[in-house]
C-alpha cells in the first residue's frame, strides 16, 4: 500500500469514528525536503494539496510542478518574513502562518496592490513557546479581528503547532475554542504523529509529511 492510500484511509477511520463528514478534513502532504521523486509519486496518484516551509524551497519546486500538473494547492505553513511576502504571494494559494501585526499591515499592502490575497490562517503559539512562531493565545481573538476587520485581510482559519513533549489535546481543544468564538470554519492541526487524535477534536486540515512520504533526510535541509 502506498503511503498516501494508508494515510488517506486512516483519515477516513478518524473522520468516521469522529461522526464528521469525509469532505470536512483535508489532508496537507507536507512536501519540505522530500527528493522530488516521491512528491511526483503522489501528484502522480492523484493528490494536489501540499504545503511547503519556507518560501525559497517551494519557489524552487513548484512553478515548474504546476506546470505538468493542474489543480495544485499550496500552503506556507513556516514562518513567513515581511521580506519574502512578494514571492509567497507568487508561490502559495494560502499562508497559514500570519501570527503578527507588522506581517498583517504589509499582507494587507500587498493584496491591495495585486488585487487579491491568498487565504490565511492565524498561527496561534499554543504551547507559548519562546521558540514557536504565532500569536499568544490571550492576544489572538484581538488579532483575528484587527486583521478582518481593520486590514480587511481574508482570514479563515487557524493553525497551531503543538508542544513536541506535551500531549496535543489540550493544544488541539484550544485551537478549536478560538475557531470557533471567532467564526472561522478553519482548523489546521495534527501532524504524523496526531493527526487522528486532531481530527477527533475538530481538525479540518491536517498536515502530514513522513508518514506519507517516509523519513525527511535531514542533510537535505542545507541546500535551501
Ligand atoms: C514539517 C511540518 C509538518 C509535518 O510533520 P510530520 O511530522 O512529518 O508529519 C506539519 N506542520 C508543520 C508546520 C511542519 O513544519
Amino acid at each position: 500500500m502506498s503511503g498516501l492510500s494508508n494515510v488517506t484511509g486512516r483519515i477516513a477511520a478518524a473522520v468516521d469514528k469522529a461522526g464528521r463528514a469525509a469532505a470536512d478534513v483535508e489532508l496537507i502532504a507536507v512536501s519540505k525536503v522530500q527528493p522530488i521523486s516521491r512528491v511526483e509519486a503522489i501528484l502522480d496518484e492523484g493528490h494536489r494539496v501540499f504545503g511547503e516551509n519556507r518560501v525559497q524551497e517551494a519557489q524552487g519546486k513548484w512553478p515548474a510542478l504546476r506546470e505538468r500538473y493542474d489543480g495544485i494547492t499550496l500552503h506556507l505553513i513556516g514562518p513567513l518574513q515581511t521580506n519574502k511576502i512578494k514571492p509567497a504571494f507568487d508561490v502559495f494559494d494560502v499562508i497559514q502562518t500570519l501570527d503578527r501585526d507588522r506581517l498583517a499591515r504589509k499582507i494587507a499592502t500587498e493584496a491591495q496592490e495585486r488585487g487579491r490575497c491568498p487565504d490565511l490562517y492565524v498561527q496561534v503559539n499554543t504551547g507559548e513557546e519562546a521558540q514557536k512562531a504565532g500569536i499568544a493565545p490571550d492576544e489572538a481573538d484581538a488579532f483575528i479581528v484587527k486583521c478582518r476587520e481593520e486590514y480587511e485581510l481574508p482570514v479563515i482559519g487557524v493553525m497551531a503547532i503543538p508542544p513536541a513533549d506535551e500531549p496535543p489535546v489540550p493544544h488541539f481543544d484550544l485551537l478549536a475554542d478560538i475557531a470557533h468564538r471567532n467564526g472561522l470554519t478553519g482548523i489546521s492541526m495534527g501532524m504524523s504523529a496526531d493527526f487522528e487524535t486532531a481530527i477527533a477534536y475538530g481538525a479540518t486540515s491536517v498536515r502530514v509529511g513522513s508518514a506519507l512520504f517516509g523519513a525527511r533526510d535531514p542533510s537535505a535541509i542545507t541546500s535551501v
